[in-house]
């Protein structure tokens, strides 16, 4: 039994959907070496399945591919051939539709990346150092479903970029609106995602569906539990969504209006001195410091500063005073650990620092 604020015993069997595409493949470098769980299993679609995940994938990740993973063979993403409990999804979301409440159904812990299912009240969308006591609504939502299983989602990347900044600002000061601006790269897209002829030496002002999920997403993350369903904060948000020629990166330049009146220094010192959640502190994946602070007057920037914290920071600059709003900044993470894979990985880790997940 796994008790709450302990590790597990044993490393615990997982499984990657999606196995094959960019988020899918960030899983398997992740959980290559990892300490609490063992990647037993892949899967993606009918036309990776019974193929070798070398033959199956395209790599793009720096290294070769983990050896034991390369020659596994990828399955098929039906709960039937699965026999690990705990599933991670990079799956599409054409195919997350149906699957993931399959996988739940089934009696897995799906941890999801897929849109789908971010906004169901029941869902918790989760942040591991924001907002970890909204998986107290599991259970609700074992029972609403009927699951023996759980889905628990992970942010849009340019959400769970801008929230981290935003969360000790409104936990301090409190938020009533914002409007937020995105740069983000081409890894965002997937594989093969944009093409180059299309995205080399321009900027595209619009990426399909991004901007009511940031806006929506972000308020929840912000939002509050009641052990039923969350409710999301009741402050504005505008978002203008962009995609650059960028490999690795969103950039995210929000302005913020406060509800309580506070100068960009005492803003700047609330991000400076937040190290989120008790909870989420130490776990394996966890950066040091979620959010760090640049005064450098050209920082954050994607190509020098996207590893920092080993892709699981989010950097901050240009904090200053906001003539419209209060204040304003540049946040930048890596929209595939951070925004993606790592955060997934880290929300795991939680369940099982919480005891809601490994041997019961
Ligand atoms: P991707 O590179 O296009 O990969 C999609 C994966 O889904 C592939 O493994 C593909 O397998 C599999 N798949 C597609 N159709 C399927 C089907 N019908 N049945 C089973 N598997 C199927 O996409 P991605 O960028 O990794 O994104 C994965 C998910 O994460 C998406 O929902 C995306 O919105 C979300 N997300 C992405 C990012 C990011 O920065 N890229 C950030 C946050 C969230 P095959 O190779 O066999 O086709």
């Amino acid at each position: 039994m796994t008790t709450p604020g302990r590790e597990p015993q044993r490393r615990i069997p997982v499984a990657v959907l999606g196995a094959t595409g960019a988020v899918g493949q960030t899983f398997v470098r992740l959980l290559a070496h990892h300490p609490w769980f063992e990647l037993v299993e892949v899967a993606a679609s009918e036309r990776s399945a019974g193929k070798s995940y070398a033959e199956a994938t395209r790599w793009v990740g720096a290294g070769a591919i983990p050896p034991d993973v390369a020659s596994r063979t990828v399955l098929a993403c039906d709960p039937a051939a699965i026999s690990a409990d705990v599933v991670f999804s990079a799956l599409d979301s054409s195919a997350a539709q149906d699957a993931e409440p399959a996988f739940a159904r089934a009696g897995k812990t799906v941890l999801t990346n897929a849109k789908n299912y971010r906004m169901e009240p029941d869902v918790p969308l989760v942040i591991a150092e924001v907002n970890p006591s909204h998986l107290d609504v599991l259970e609700a939502q074992r029972r609403n479903r009927r699951w023996s299983g759980a889905i628990v989602a992970n942010g849009n990347c340019s959400a769970i970029v801008t929230s981290l900044p935003l969360a000790p600002i409104h936990q301090t000061f409190g938020i009533e609106k914002v409007i937020v601006t995105t740069m983000q790269a081409i890894s965002g897209a997937g594989y093969p995602g944009v093409p180059s002829l299309d995205i080399m030496g321009n900027v595209i002002p619009f990426i399909n569906d991004e901007e009511p999920k940031l806006e929506a997403e972000v308020r929840k993350f912000l939002g509050t539990s009641d052990a039923r369903e969350v409710q999301s904060a009741d402050f504005q948000v505008s978002a203008h969504a962009n995609r650059v020629p960028v490999e690795n990166g969103h950039t995210v330049c929000i302005s913020i209006g406060l509800r309580r009146r506070a100068s960009a220094s005492e803003v700047r010192q609330a991000i400076e001195e937040w190290r989120g959640a008790d909870s989420a502190r130490h776990l394996p994946s966890a950066p040091e410091r979620p959010l760090v602070v640049s005064d450098a007057p050209d920082q954050p920037q994607p190509r020098r500063q996207v590893d920092t914290g080993g892709g699981m920071t989010v950097v901050v600059g240009r904090v200053r005073p906001d003539p419209i709003f209060d204040v304003k900044l540049v946040a930048m993470g890596h929209n595939v650990i951070r925004g993606a894979a790592g955060a997934s990985v880290l929300n795991a880790e939680l369940m099982v620092h919480c005891g809601l997940l490994g041997d019961t």
